[in-house]
This record gives structure tokens, C-alpha cells and sequence, in this order.
């Protein structure tokens, strides 16, 4: 038993999502809570939400995975941006419980010039404002490429953030596999990354994969997914890694650059690796 699914466009709402997943072979998906590159949100259409709920119950799918808007930075160097990006968090979390017990993913941020350590406080501090004990989400940051000055680049950092957070039990990762691999992490031996992993943060922190091959060899912090099979990871090593008994029933997201007929055939191909 395989969750598998992709990122899907939310412009028609939560039920159309659920069922455009169904009809390209999945059984979770992703979306992003608000236009990727703005800020503003739509508002929550409950009946939607509630109609979606019902229809993952009903076809057996997996946890959700939304995706926060690239435009949250909470550990920019401006404040203005810091606190819209605070307020957003909070205001996604509180959508979130239209669509309970699912998983929100973030970027941990990207601290411009001030420093890995100055940035580490600042997103816990974020998570410790936004995350109330009412939410019901599961949100989890992602482990990243190394891309410029991106946080989370190593699974330390990430524990370090992880550290500081006050609701422990509201706090996970979602492991993308082009970023790990693009970070240095070599997953065509992916039973040492896990172990890694584990004495690092811990596995039971790991909730969600991005299943992404790389256009970019190891190490090389370029963050630029590519076509499963079609990358420098390969197929044979993302088959190790879904197929990995460790990592059995966790939501498989595929962000790669493909259009509706290409996620449906690598959905298909990977099915085909169980
Ligand atoms: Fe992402
Ligand atoms: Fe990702
Ligand atoms: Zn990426």
C-alpha cells in the first residue's frame, strides 16, 4: 500500500482536487493554501472541505500535504516580511482545521545575511507563535537543498529548530528527496541516510516524502527537480527509497516538472515498483 500523489492546482476547489488525484492514479496530493507567490487567501468554503473529507474516507487516501506560499520567509531580515510571514503561518494553520488532521509543509526560510543561528530562533519562534494547541495539522518543515542561504539545509539545522519548538507534537519533516541529495545527502544508500536521520532528529519526525529526481549531481545545492528516472538520482535509487520498509505509509508528494498525463504515468510507474 502505496500514498502516492502530486501537487495539484486548487483554483476549483478542495472536492475537485480529490477527485483529479483519483483520476491520475493517486491517493494524496498537495496544494498550495494561498496563490504561491502572493499572499492573499481565498476564503474556506467548509461545505468543500467537508465534501473532500468525506471523499478521501471514501477512497482511502493517505495524509494531505499542503504546501505553504514560497512567499513566507519567516526569518527575513526585513520585519515587515517576518511578521506578514508569521501572520500567514497562523492564518494557514487556522484554515488547516477545515481539513483536520492532515499535514502543512514550510520552508524553514532563508536568512539573507544573519546567519544560520539568528535564523533557527527566529522560525521557532514563528512556529511557537502561530501553532496553538487547538490546531489540528501536523506541520512539517522541509528539509531543503542549500540553495543560496536557505535553512534546513543539513538535518542539524532542523533539529536545532525542532529543539526550540514549544508543542513538540505538532512539529514533523517532510524529507524531499531532489533537496537531501542536492544538501550532500547521498540516498543511492538510503538505509545510511535513514540512520542519519534517525540519530540526527529521529525518525518518527519523518512524516511526509517530496519524491523528486535531480537535475543536479550530488551535493551541488542547486534545488532543480526533474522527471522521476530522468535525473541524477535515478529511478532504481527512488525505487529503494519508496519501497524503503521504514518509510511504508508515509504520503508520497511528486513535485516534478510534468503536466497532467506525465504525473499520471509516473504514478502508474511507481505503483508498478510494489
Ligand atoms: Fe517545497
Ligand atoms: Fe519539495
Ligand atoms: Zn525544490
Amino acid at each position: 500500500m502505496i500514498y502516492i500523489g502530486n501537487h495539484l492546482s486548487s483554483s476549483k476547489g478542495f472536492l475537485a482536487m480529490g477527485r483529479m488525484a483519483v483520476e491520475l492514479g493517486g491517493n494524496t496530493f498537495a496544494f498550495f493554501t494561498r496563490n504561491p507567490r502572493g499572499g492573499a487567501a481565498k476564503k474556506i468554503d467548509k461545505a468543500d472541505a467537508d465534501a473532500l473529507m468525506k471523499f478521501m474516507a471514501d477512497n482511502n487516501f493517505g495524509k494531505l500535504v499542503a504546501h505553504a506560499p514560497y512567499t513566507m520567509n519567516v526569518c527575513a531580515a526585513k520585519e515587515d516580511i517576518r511578521e506578514f510571514s508569521r501572520e500567514m503561518l497562523k492564518d494557514d494553520l487556522e484554515r488547516m482545521n477545515y481539513l483536520p488532521g492532515n499535514y502543512y509543509n514550510f520552508h524553514p526560510g532563508s536568512h539573507v545575511k544573519q546567519g544560520v543561528d539568528a535564523a533557527i530562533e527566529m522560525i521557532a519562534d514563528a512556529i511557537n507563535y502561530a501553532v496553538k494547541e487547538e490546531h489540528n495539522t501536523t506541520i512539517l518543515l522541509e528539509t531543503m537543498a542549500g540553495k543560496g542561504t536557505e535553512v534546513g539545509r543539513n538535518f542539524e539545522e532542523i533539529r536545532a529548530i525542532i529543539d526550540r519548538v514549544d508543542l513538540k507534537d505538532k512539529i514533523g519533516v517532510c524529507l524531499d528527496t531532489c533537496h537531501v541529495w542536492d544538501g550532500g545527502y547521498d540516498i543511492s544508500d538510503i538505509d545510511n541516510v535513514l540512520s542519519i536521520f534517525d540519530e540526527v532528529i529521529g525518525l518518527d519526525r519523518l512524516k511526509a516524502v517530496h519524491l523528486n529526481d535531480s537535475k543536479n549531481i550530488l551535493d551541488s545545492h542547486k534545488d532543480r527537480h526533474e522527471r522521476i528516472g530522468q535525473g541524477m538520482i535515478g529511478a532504481e535509487v527512488l525505487k529503494k527509497v519508496v519501497t524503503h520498509p521504514l518509510l511504508q505509509g508515509k504520503p508520497f508528494i511528486l513535485e516534478t516538472p510534468n503536466d497532467d498525463d506525465g504525473y499520471k504515468e509516473e504514478i502508474a510507474l511507481i505503483k508498478s515498483w510494489f
